[in-house]
């Protein structure tokens, strides 16, 4: 099998730096994934541009940051509406850049794009003075705008995610350079053309493009960025933090996820089959906070299991553009090796792939069936590390203490998910997981006022509602002597 190539000419991705658009002298490939043909060629911005970007934004903040919260937010909705007229565009571009099935990318990446932008507008707009009063004196709490904004993010869920950083932080009053995936550059440049059709003063969001080792980098380090907001792998991760944290910059750190779900006797099984599946497999499995290690309680392990890959099998996997596509491409060729050779681990470790584990029969494109595998020890590599792609580990277990210790056992703390009709049950195990958060007889059900990380090597901080807010601000208490 083999898919047509959407682009009849090379998209030219540019850099927006203070509301002029850029190249740099030497350039990028970019390759759709699914049919590995090139999209487009992307700016390889060095320590200079990515200085230039700062620059920028550093002159634009006086102006920016001491607009009222309301004339920031109808800025944040002119921006919302302008992506909303362009939603099946940023869909396509996203299913195309990323190998996501189209209709993935315009219910989750497309409407999440342009929400986030209206969330943070409304969230200003309520935003209230907090005041403590005291016998003599009154305090108020003033949430001052930081100043520059460096926004780091990854390639599995590229406006989404950019999004989400790019709002709360101008919302705030604080203007930003953004550093997206070097994979997936064509919706930022999406986003820096319709924020130039809008007019939205320049240097108030500036967007660089190219290597997360040089311009990442370099955004990190620069003296004048005050704020980091980096989402991506644990690995970078560290590294992101070393050099941010002695600077002591504002930092926040959304990183890498092993996260388990929970399977008890007496879960709904239709139900439950359903959304174990799509916890696991969502996106090729390549969302932080996909349950990828699933524990199901030992009286129902083998009936789940059956039904849980009869599920899997009938998932239609292929062309992303086919509006009846459920799974796509792997984001590159090369990331479906890493996979591969986790799959191969598994096996080496005595690991039964009780469904997938191979490339299916479509001759280009970066493709990897649905796996499921069982028979591995708790504490083996591919039940401990994140492997970021469609594939899935079982493990049976008595107690209910024992789930709890098996889902702690990992380095990480990112997401949990419990399934169980004894909601007394769904909360108290919860309540014992060392997770950022939990899902009960759900995944991915979001309310975008809640917070939003994880606990150990998942990262530090929180994002969503308040807390972002808080982030991409200094709380200054003034107080006032009667
Ligand atoms: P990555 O860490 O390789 O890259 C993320 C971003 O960091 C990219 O823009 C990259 O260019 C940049 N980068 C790389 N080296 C850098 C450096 N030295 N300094 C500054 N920036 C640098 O991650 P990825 O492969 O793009 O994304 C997958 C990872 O992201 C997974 O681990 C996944 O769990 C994680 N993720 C976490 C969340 C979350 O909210 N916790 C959300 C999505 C993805």
């Amino acid at each position: 099998m083999r898919f047509r190539l959407e682009v009849k000419a090379l998209i030219e991705v540019l850099n927006l730096i203070n509301g002029q658009f850029c190249t740099t002298e030497e350039c990028l490939e970019n390759l759709n994934p699914a049919t590995s043909k090139q999209t487009s060629v992307i700016p390889r911005s060095t320590a200079s541009d990515v200085d230039a970007a700062v620059i920028a934004a550093k002159r634009a903040f006086p102006a920016w940051a001491i607009l009222s919260y309301e004339e920031r937010a109808d800025w944040l909705d002119r921006i919302a509406d302008a992506l909303e007229a362009k939603s099946e565009e940023i869909a396509a571009l996203e299913s195309m850049d990323t190998g996501k099935p189209i209709s993935l990318a315009r219910a989750v990446d497309a409407t999440r794009s342009i929400v986030n932008f209206r969330f943070f507008a409304e969230q200003v707009r309520e935003l209230e003075v907090e005041r403590f009063e005291m016998e003599d004196a009154s305090n108020h709490v003033v949430m001052q705008p930081v100043g520059v904004a460096g926004l780091i993010t990854p390639w599995n869920l590229p406006l989404y995610l950019l999004s989400w950083k790019i709002a709360p932080a101008i919302a705030m009053g604080n203007t930003v350079v953004a550093k997206p995936s070097e994979l997936t550059p064509l919706t930022a440049d999406l986003l820096a053309r319709t924020l130039v059709e809008i007019g939205l003063p320049a240097g108030v969001v500036n967007i660089v493009h190219g290597y997360g080792h040089e311009a990442g980098q370099a955004l990190t380090e620069h003296p004048d960025t005050r704020i980091i907001s980096f989402t991506g792998g644990t690995a970078t991760g560290k590294i992101v933090a070393s050099t941010a944290a002695p600077m002591f910059k504002k930092l926040s750190l959304e990183l890498g996820g092993k996260n388990s779900t929970i399977v008890f006797a007496d879960a709904d099984m239709k139900k439950t089959v359903a959304g174990v599946a799509r916890a696991g497999l969502l996106n090729q499995g390549q969302v932080c906070l996909c349950g990828s290690r699933i524990l199901v309680e030992s009286s129902i392990y083998d009936q789940f299991m059956a039904d849980l890959c009869k599920h899997i099998e009938a998932m239609k996997l292929g062309d992303p553009s086919d509006e009846s596509t459920e799974l796509g491409s792997l984001v590159s060729k090369e990331h479906r090796s890493k996979v591969e050779s986790f799959i191969q681990i598994a096996k080496d470790d005595g690991g039964v792939i009780c469904t997938g584990g191979k490339r299916p029969d479509i001759e280009e494109g970066a493709f990897l069936e649905p796996t499921v595998i069982s028979g591995l020890d708790i504490n083996s590599t591919c039940s401990t590390e994140e492997i970021f792609g469609p594939v899935i580990v079982a493990h049976p277990f008595d107690t209910e203490e024992q789930a709890v210790t098996i889902a702690n056992g990992v380095e990480y703390g990112l997401a949990a998910s419990v399934w169980t009709t004894d909601l007394e049950k769904g909360r108290r195990v919860s309540e014992a997981l060392d997770t950022g958060m939990v899902w009960v007889n759900t995944w991915l059900h979001r309310d975008l006022r809640t917070p939003f990380g994880g606990t150990k090597a998942s990262g530090v901080g929180r994002e969503g509602g308040r807390w972002s807010l808080s982030f991409y601000s200094e709380a200054q208490n003034i107080c006032i002597k009667q």
